[in-house]
């Protein structure tokens, strides 16, 4: 009979690492899986390259209220192992030195992602099998026994799953951790994509994409019910829409799509109620009193938007601006503050940054992140039902669910 370890963790993303690096801190022999030749490939491209660890926000309840879908699982693990816990752990364990930034991101001060993973690899690099997939477990009861791959069975006291989700599989999270779940009679919550960029039905988006918009707000409309709204950045790709806005309620507009037509509506001026902007737009138009209406409107949008905007106003582009009437410039007033988008679809798995769905918070212990069907499994990380927006909310459910699942062996 083959060796048995204490705990063989499947996967070496975050979540995975990080559990290792606990298990092994503890005392326990571990076995890290990795199906890669180097762990952490996705790790390396989080912030990009500079990985946003966490969000420095102490307060639990503000914190969990950031997770807008099953953010009460988060609870027991954000409770036992907090941001300060974290940035602690990075700090005085891992050796990394961190800085906060605006919007309260956490970083390494180097602005190097490698740095993190070499840290967490640091003393577990013996501990690692790479270029090896789990592709099943041998069970007796309501054990595991193995984990079975190409290179042989691998039999451990327990194991922590921490496969990761289906979001850029390049990575090596192809969302085959979940079949491996429920193998062993796990419930999968549908998985989607999320924090992903939109593909909209507007053909000419193509022209003016890379055009990023400030201190916009926009708007998810269905059926001229308004679903959500968010202030802030966005972005105009090839095909429709990208940005922390978008991004961050792109699950929802997800949701909206799968019950009927969604529209975006983007308000350029959020700032001005419609009579103030409408008081400045006929400033500017007395300003440009003399020029064509097509060379009137540079004070008020990014030029490469203007002629989308004259088009959409259906105010004749070389018409005098002197000569516009009540209604034209009405008509444009509301196209800044309601320009309307019709959402096509979300893009796909190759471009969401998260997965929405994955295995049922229902059973998994909070507090241990035990399994409540298999006496010796653990689960960490993005595979759980659980997402948070950006800003480094993401990681740190891999880093407190991977000390969680690495701790509670010692609990036992
Ligand atoms: C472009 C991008 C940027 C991001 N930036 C940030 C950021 O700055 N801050 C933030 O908080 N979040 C960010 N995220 C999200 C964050 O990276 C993920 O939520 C997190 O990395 C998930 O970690 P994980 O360990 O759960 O899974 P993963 O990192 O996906 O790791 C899972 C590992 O398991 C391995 N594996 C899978 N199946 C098997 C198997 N059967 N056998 C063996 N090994 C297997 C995979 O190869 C992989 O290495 C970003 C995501 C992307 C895509």
């Amino acid at each position: 009979m083959g060796k048995i370890y204490d705990t063989i963790i499947i996967g070496g993303g975050a979540a995975g690492l990080m559990a290792a690096v606990e298990c092994k801190r503890l005392g326990q022999e571990i076995l890290v899986i990795e199906r890669n030749p180097r762990p952490g490939k996705k790790l390396v491209i989080t912030g990009k390259g500079r990985c946003n660890i966490t969000n420095f926000n102490h307060d639990l309840r503000a914190l969990i209220s950031k997770y807008q879908h099953n953010g009460k699982f988060l609870y027991g693990a954000f409770s036992r192992f907090t941001v300060a816990d974290t940035i602690n752990y990075f700090e005085n364990i891992l050796h990394i030195k961190t800085k906060v930034e605006r919007g309260k991101r956490v970083f390494p001060k180097s602005n190097n992602a490698v740095d993190i993973i070499y840290a967490l690899i640091e003393n577990i690099s013996e501990d690692i099998l790479p270029n090896t997939s789990v592709l099943s477990f041998k069970m007796d009861g309501k054990e595991i026994v193995s984990a079975v791959t190409y290179k042989g069975e691998f039999r451990a006291k327990r194991f922590i799953l921490a496969t990761g989700g289906k979001s850029y599989p390049i990575t090596g999270s192809n969302g085959d951790g979940y079949s491996l779940a429920q193998s062993v009679g796990h419930t999968i919550v549908e998985p989607k994509p999320a924090l992903v960029p939109i593909i909209c039905k507007e053909r000419w988006i193509k022209k003016i994409e890379g055009l990023s918009l400030l201190n916009v707000n926009i708007g998810v409309f269905q059926k001229e019910k308004l679903l959500t709204e968010r202030f802030g950045e966005a972005l105009f790709t090839h095909e429709g829409m990208s940005g922390p806005i978008i991004i961050d309620i792109s699950r929802q507009i997800g949701d909206a799509l799968e019950r009927g037509e969604v529209q975006l509506s983007i308000d350029f001026k959020p700032a001005l109620s419609k009579e103030v902007l409408d008081k400045r737009v006929r400033a500017d138009f007395h300003k440009y009193r003399l020029k064509a209406f097509k060379n009137s409107l540079k004070d008020l949008l990014p030029s490469s938007i203007i002629p989308i905007f004259v088009e959409l106003s259906k105010i004749d582009k070389e018409k005098k601006v002197a000569e516009i009437c009540k209604e034209e410039r009405e008509r444009l007033v509301n196209l800044l503050k309601d320009f309307r988008l019709s959402v096509l679809k979300l893009e796909d798995w190759d471009k969401a940054i998260v997965t929405a769905g994955g295995i049922d918070i229902k059973e998994i212990e909070p507090t241990t992140m035990k399994s409540k069907l298999i006496d010796n499994l653990y689960f960490a990380g993005e595979m759980i039902d659980v997402y948070g927006p950006t800003g480094g909310y993401n990681l740190q459910i891999c880093w407190s669910t991977g000390i969680l699942a690495a701790r509670s062996y010692e609990n036992e």
